[in-house]
């Protein structure tokens, strides 16, 4: 099969595309997704600082590797959660990235840092660690990006996520979930930085070839709390419509995208947002769950 840009061998075949390219033009047609994503999403311009969040994995390193290549602002933070071997090998690899390319890194350790430990909040919480995890991030990288400045906090959302996320919130109906679900998550505090998913509709399997051609290393296992995760089983069923009839993923989140998501636009968190007591981020509580987990895990 031929490269429908250059004709030269294509090495890579995106059915939803109806294309082939090869590894060049395969390079050029992933840089203008991300590019145009974040210009038609008005994600952030080129001055302004943005904060990446990066776990080790293939497609938070390739968000990485295209912000620098591209000339954002962009510094890099990774989080340290504790997670046995699986956090100690994802912060090699990061770190490494970081040094060999000579790129700003932020790290936090949960633990060093902060006393925190995601299994005994698990436990003492009946939360799943999951749950705890996810709090524990969100918390991290707003607060570091609203203390240094940052414009916009970037995650490494692919399109296969996006799907499977909306295909869950369709199941169930979450209401507030669809209103919110989308490239760009807006500022609605002045302490609450904008996030946003640059490479949204790109899949896994780009983002896979994106970091082999560039030869970037990255973390091939998944964290040991993701199997089993009801996320996955989505993938799969979307996976196997998607093989079916390429496209499938695309169509149904850039559909809901355009028609379907403003549907959902009245229906407002009744939530009242306050500043902690404590260290002042924003929470819905007098004290954010961050405080109450650093105390839980730091009680005798
Ligand atoms: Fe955290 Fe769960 Fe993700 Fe692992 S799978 S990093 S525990 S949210
Ligand atoms: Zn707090």
């Amino acid at each position: 099969m031929k490269c429908v840009r250059c004709k030269k061998k294509a090495v890579i075949v995106l059915r939803r595309h109806n294309a082939a390219f090869c590894a060049d033009c395969f390079l050029h047609y992933y840089k203008n997704q991300v590019l145009k994503n974040i210009r038609k999403n008005r994600m952030f311009e080129k001055g302004e600082k943005v904060l990446a969040v990066v776990s080790g994995g293939k497609d938070s390193m390739a968000l990485w590797d295209i912000l620098v290549k591209e000339g954002y602002n962009v510094v890099a933070m990774y989080i340290n959660l504790g997670i046995g071997e699986y956090s100690n090998r994802s912060q090699e690899v990061v770190e490494k990235f970081a040094k060999e390319n000579n790129l700003p890194l932020i790290v936090k350790d949960i633990k060093k840092e902060f006393g925190l430990d995601i299994y005994k909040l698990s436990k003492t919480l009946r939360r799943s660690p999951c749950s705890v995890c996810g709090s524990i991030k969100r918390y991290l990288f707003n607060k570091v990006a609203y203390d240094g400045g940052f414009s916009a906090v970037a995650t490494g959302h692919n399109l296969d996520d996006e799907a499977a996320t909306l295909f869950g919130n369709v199941l169930s109906w979450e209401e507030g979930y669809l209103a919110r679900q989308g490239p760009v998550l807006p500022q609605t505090h002045p302490k609450l930085i904008k996030k946003v998913k640059p490479l949204y509709t790109l899949t896994e399997r780009e983002n896979m070839y994106y970091v082999l051609l560039n030869k970037i290393e990255f973390l091939h296992e998944e964290c040991p709390h993701s199997v089993g995760a009801r996320s996955i089983l989505y993938k799969e069923l979307l996976n196997k419509l998607e093989e079916e009839s390429p496209g499938t993923k695309q169509r149904f989140l850039s559909g809901f995208l355009k028609k379907g998501k403003k549907h959902f636009q009245d229906v407002r968190e009744k939530l009242e947002l306050k500043e902690c007591k404590n260290c002042g981020q924003v929470t819905t509580t007098e004290e954010c769950s961050f405080c109450r987990f650093v105390k839980i895990c730091n009680q005798q």
